[in-house]
């Protein structure tokens, strides 16, 4: 997948749908010891990749149109800069009021979504993709789409390609393992 380099250089926020982006759109669901559980299966190479890009200081934005325990524990983990989990059709509103509220023009804006509920958000923002599993109707309103599918690294190769359009890819590797070396020093 390769990303307009003027594009991606206007990016000042990726904001990420979860279900059929961040995982392959199933959840276990069933009792363990009479309660309801609901797991989730993430990428951890999309997670690293989440890491690449808060070094690159663009910051992530989850947004689910379905409340998730399952999703918050991943986004805390990953240490997300926001999780907004709007249920019901209001992507469109959360993602404007945090446009206000970060003072980021839709335009400065990349999101990947995959399925219906996503539509009205890739109209608006600058820089829509779409994941190897989207609904037709993504892909087509979508300005690129990835090879690899959601849960199997879609995220992944959403920041690498974003990274080296803006020519920064080899330069947050580098940062990567230096701040990982100091840590584990
Ligand atoms: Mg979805």
């Amino acid at each position: 997948m390769e990303i307009d380099a003027v594009k991606a250089a206007r990016v000042r926020v990726l904001a990420l749908d979860v279900d059929g982006v961040l995982t392959d759109n199933g959840i276990w669901i069933g009792p363990i010891a009479g309660e309801r559980v609901e797991l989730k299966r993430f990428d951890i190479q999309d997670g690293l990749g989440l890491v690449l890009l808060r070094t690159a200081g663009i910051p992530v934005i989850w947004l689910s149109g379905r409340r998730s325990e399952a999703t918050a524990m991943r986004a805390e983990e990953l240490q997300v800069d926001e999780l907004l989990q709007v249920p019901g059709p209001r992507k469109l509103e959360a993602l404007g009021e945090l446009c206000e509220r970060r003072r980021v023009a839709w335009e400065e804006i990349a999101y990947v979504g995959d399925d219906l509920a996503d539509l009205q958000v890739m109209r608006r923002v600058g820089l829509p993709i779409a994941v190897a599993n989207a609904v037709p109707e993504i892909r087509a309103v979508a300005d690129c789409v990835s090879t690899a599918m959601g849960g199997h690294g879609a995220v992944r190769e959403v920041v690498e390609s974003l990274l080296k359009a803006r020519g920064v890819w080899p330069e947050m590797l580098e940062r990567y393992f230096t701040e990982r070396a100091k840590r584990d020093a």
